[in-house]
């Protein structure tokens, strides 16, 4: 392993063997459930195995390597819950790689279980993460390794949480690079594995590797708020407090800041300041219920909660009664305080919290760790049965696993009040994919609880669904634009493509009629001359035209035949008037299929060219280059040297939207100087339009000043509007946007 050297600095090792032991012992301490001699004797084993093995090695700290198994098993025993078997493979987990122990040695010492979860867990560290294009596949590989056994994962985790915690004496290379594929597989799944705890803790290191400057202010931030926030608190639930006790619940009252991760996503997301982040906290009320009460105690505080404060009608969450995906149960309420700020306050038993924070081995802690590991089969059996048929590319294949296991989920209901379980974003069409092809394809729009909308409308949870349908309707192109599961899809474009095939026979038979009308052969020489002519790229293409009514043969002039053959001029086009689109459309022929951009699943292939800094709006393509496709605008001064040199390495490209997402964007200004232009114009920029400067450069000479700007911006259209801000100042003569 990497982060560790092979060097003994003279150190007061007695000490050190005694740090050593008292770390064991903690170990130790943390295992739960059974106790017994054998399970002792067994982590012993391990342990003085690993320590064995170890003992040349330390950690880039310095300190001896053996700390790092000793803190990952013990992550493994009490932040996750696991038993014996894993603490045990947690202690050898990287001898196999690092040591002269092998496998097999393993499989002797402590039988197969263990040498599968070793084995795994020594594969995925041999994968390399190197190249941004090498990701979707590594993203499989791993998977795969993953799924033999649960527990893979989970030690994974633990080991992996505590490299995140150790990340300081790293490189910054290798902070960047581990926090990265930290944000990117390993919080998603312990995310996925309701690991609440984990998950947030990843997270937050992550960014603290990532953006240092980011975090520490938001740290610093809420530091300074906590004495005003505590008092805020205790004021707060003082008269749920005594009103709980009066109805003689057993309860606890937690104030809790949310994650800095989570505050910094909310800042992002919604563009507004840390101050302007209303929920930095969340009371979370927890009662001691037996286990036939809990659902009715929860909604009883609930209750007493709402007598005190106006709850925001569109915040209640239940997921008790339907729990989420990764099986977190809890009643959210945002209810609105004395001082008019708006609180979240989550509302959940003593059980329900602790499977939210320590994930499903919570309800296994005293059980034995077998059961834990069947309750997680559930997910693995997914994950398993995707990787069996893996649909087409790495890339599709991490879009659908990511939208199968990583997005929440929605549920919607049809009229008669069967629930159906959708992605976030599905859409009111996605709904009647997933109930029938049949429908899906005949679909014309839907009823949301009883209101009439389009059919393109996103589904909220809860909403009841009603699909109207034609018989007349067929599948539309657009509405690729608009469904996000993988099954509509695909369903969608198997029907387009049987479309296509069926007007294609239409046109092949229109053409050949006409032909013969007009007294010429059928043969590959007419077509092509009357492809030709018409401009078409092909028979099938010229096929697909006439039957699509985009050439009209019937208004055509019969042309002059001699000898059975067509005398038709080629079609002509200047070159310089076609659109870019088409030249590229032309070259690529119609098979490439769409870059969709804006699309954070697909955000690893590609990357905004620096030359001209395309932003949602502007019309765009994509350029294949060794390291990734690039994204550059059509009127890029680059462009049409890239396309006319590289013709084959194009592909088309457009925006999805989405504008959660922020592009840079340059601006140049210029006008009369005059005292505190800088600061207005400034002021236009972040404050008027909501937007983040990168940089802003200001000279002035002779009473003229010049200024550029670089910013965030959502979109084109945003861009422009901010162009037309700075515009109507005064002083400011000439506002244009800028490459670079
Ligand atoms: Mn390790």
């Amino acid at each position: 392993m990497p982060d560790s050297v092979a060097t003994t600095p003279a150190i007061d090792l007695e000490a050190e063997k005694e740090q050593i032991l008292h770390r064991y012992r903690g170990l130790l301490r943390a295992v739960p459930g059974d106790r017994s001699t054998e399970n002792t004797r067994l982590i012993r084993k391990a342990f003085n195995i690993a320590l064995e093995a170890h003992k040349e090695q330390r950690r880039k700290s310095g300190e001896p390597y053996i700390y790092h198994p000793i803190a990952v098993a013990r992550i493994c025993a009490e932040e996750i819950g696991l038993g014996v078997t894993s603490v045990v493979a947690a202690l050898l987990h990287d001898t196999v790689e690092d040591t002269d122990l092998t496998l097999e040695d393993v499989r002797d010492l402590f039988g197969d279980t263990v040498a599968t979860i070793i084995d795994g867990l020594t594969k995925i560290s041999g994968v390399n993460w190197q190249t941004d294009s090498m990701q979707a596949e590594n993203f499989r590989k791993v998977l795969l390794t993953l799924a033999q056994d649960v527990r893979v994962i989970l030690i994974k985790l633990a080991d992996r949480l505590h490299n995140m915690r150790t990340l300081d004496s790293m490189s910054r290379e290798k902070q960047l690079k581990i926090a990265s594929e930290t944000l990117f597989l390993y919080a998603p799944l312990a995310h996925r594995l309701g690991l609440y705890n984990i998950k947030s803790e990843l997270e937050d290191l992550s960014l603290r590797a990532k953006e240092p400057e980011v975090y520490h202010d938001i740290e610093h931030r809420l530091k300074k708020g906590e004495s005003v926030r505590k008092r805020f608190i205790s004021r707060f639930i003082l008269p749920i407090r005594q009103a709980l006790e009066k109805e003689g619940f057993e309860f606890e009252i937690k104030g809790r800041p949310k994650s800095i991760f989570s505050i910094y996503q909310k800042m992002l997301t919604k563009h507004v300041t840390f101050d302007e982040v209303y929920d930095l906290f969340a009371i979370r009320i927890i009662v001691d219920s037996k286990p036939e009460l809990e659902k009715a105690d929860c909604w009883k505080v609930y209750s007493i909660v709402t007598d005190f404060y106006q709850p925001s009608p569109d915040r209640l969450r239940d997921w008790i009664s339907m729990p989420k995906a990764n099986g977190y149960e809890s009643l959210h309420t945002t209810v609105m305080s004395p001082g008019g700020k708006w609180v979240e306050v989550q509302i959940r038993s003593r059980r329900m919290d602790e499977v939210a924070e320590m994930g499903l081995a919570a309800h296994y802690r005293y059980k034995g760790e077998e059961d834990h590991v069947h309750a997680m089969e559930g997910m693995l059996n997914k994950i398993r049965s995707m990787l069996k048929n893996p649909a087409g590319n790495a890339l599709d294949f991490v879009h659908d696993f990511k939208l199968n296991l990583f997005t929440d989920v929605i549920m919607a209901f049809t009229p008669k009040g069967e629930m159906r379980t959708l992605p976030v974003g599905a859409t009111a069409l996605d709904f009647a994919f997933d109930i029938h092809s049949q429908i899906g394809r005949r679909c014309i729009g839907a009823k949301v609880n009883h209101k009439l909308v389009p059919m393109s409308q996103a589904l909220r949870n809860g909403d009841q669904v009603e699909i109207i349908t034609s018989r007349k309707q067929q599948p539309k192109e657009e509405w690729l634009n608009f469904v996000v599961t993988p099954s509509a899809r695909h369903k969608i474009k198997q029907a387009l493509r049987e479309q296509k095939r069926k007007l294609a026979t239409v046109g092949k038979e229109a053409v050949q009629h006409k032909l013969r009308a007009w007294g010429a052969k059928v043969n590959e020489e007419n077509i092509t001359i009357l492809s030709d002519h018409l401009l078409a790229t092909s028979p099938a293409d010229l096929y697909w035209k006439v039957a699509r009514e985009q050439h009209d043969l019937n208004a055509m002039a019969p042309p002059a035949v001699k000898n059975g053959r067509l005398i038709l001029p080629k079609g002509k086009r200047a070159p310089d008037e076609r659109p870019l689109e088409e030249i590229v459309a032309e070259i690529r022929g119609t098979k490439g299929s769409t870059l969709t951009i804006g699309d954070e699943l697909q955000s690893m292939d590609y990357k905004l060219s620096p030359c001209c800094h395309p932003i949602p709006g502007d019309d765009v393509f994509g350029f294949i280059t060794p390291e990734g496709i690039r994204i550059h605008r059509v009127n890029c001064p680059n462009a049409v040297q890239l396309m006319s040199n590289f013709a084959m390495r194009i592909v088309k490209a457009r925006w999805k939207g989405k504008d959660s997402v922020e592009f840079l964007a340059g601006i140049q200004f210029s006008g009369i100087d005059a005292v505190g232009i800088v600061n207005r114009i400034t002021t236009i920029i972040s404050h008027e339009n909501n937007v983040n400067m990168r940089s802003i450069n200001f000279e002035s000479r002779d009473g003229i000043f010049e200024g550029k700007v670089m910013a965030f911006v959502h979109n084109a259209e945003h861009l422009h509007s901010l162009v037309e801000k700075l515009r109507s100042v005064p002083e400011v003569r000439s506002v244009e946007r800028i490459d670079r």
